[in-house]
């Protein structure tokens, strides 16, 4: 339908219809909801028009602009040697889904999801007694991101490699020794915030 309107609005309601080999009245929710959103205007005895306002906002100017360091969340760590049981606890206390493991000066070590949880917990083993350090996903196979990085180039990590979280990295060069010392999460609920929030706006 957008397409239609695209090409060849104005258009009225019943020329879409007759387009699309349907009734005027099968149209009628989905034009409202195409009018609702921005993406078509519509005057009486003229027509639906193509707008495209949301789009503009949100593809060109928002995404690239908006940097990771102005929607992270702040980081839930737990230690390397902490217990899958504690790691369990701490996901449930803090209402998370991934918990990074980090050294004692608060460096990346690794992370742990859900599911890495889930199946210690199945696995039979006292979860008291096994350290997350063992079934963590670990360095150098960690995807991060820094708060200089655009929440694009982030959404496009978190899509890329199927993980539902990025660490926020202050990168540390000492020599040639590189370390990651952490100061957020990047999540797809951060996301869903500033899409609401710009859609809103
Ligand atoms: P879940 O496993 O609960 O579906 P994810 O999709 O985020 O959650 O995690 C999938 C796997 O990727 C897990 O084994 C986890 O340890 C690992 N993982 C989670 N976050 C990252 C990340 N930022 N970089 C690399 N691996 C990750």
């Amino acid at each position: 339908m957008l397409e239609i309107i695209q090409s060849f609005g104005p258009i009225t309601g019943s020329h879409i219809a007759e387009k699309l080999n349907l009734s005027r009245a099968a149209l009628r929710s989905d034009l409202a909801i195409l009018t609702m959103t921005g993406l078509v205007g519509a005057k009486p005895r003229v027509g639906y028009y193509f707008t495209a306002q949301n789009l503009k906002t949100l593809k060109n100017t928002e995404f690239d602009s908006i940097l990771v360091g102005d929607v992270y969340s702040r980081p839930i760590v737990v230690n390397e040697s902490s217990s899958v049981y504690d790691a369990i606890v701490t996901l449930f206390i803090e209402d998370v889904g991934t918990i990074f493991v980090v050294s004692d000066n608060n460096c990346l070590e690794g992370a742990i999801s859900r599911k890495d949880l889930l199946k210690a917990a199945m696995g039979g083993k006292n979860s008291n007694e096994l350290p997350v350090g063992i079934i963590m996903t670990r360095m150098p196979n960690i995807i991060l991101t820094t708060p200089e990085e655009s929440v694009l180039a982030a959404a496009q990590k978190l899509l890329h490699h199927q993980v539902d979280a990025l660490p926020v990295v202050k990168i540390i060069k000492v020599g040639d020794q590189t370390t990651f010392e952490v100061v957020g999460r990047f999540t797809k609920t951060n996301i869903t915030h500033l899409f609401v929030k710009l859609v809103e706006k």
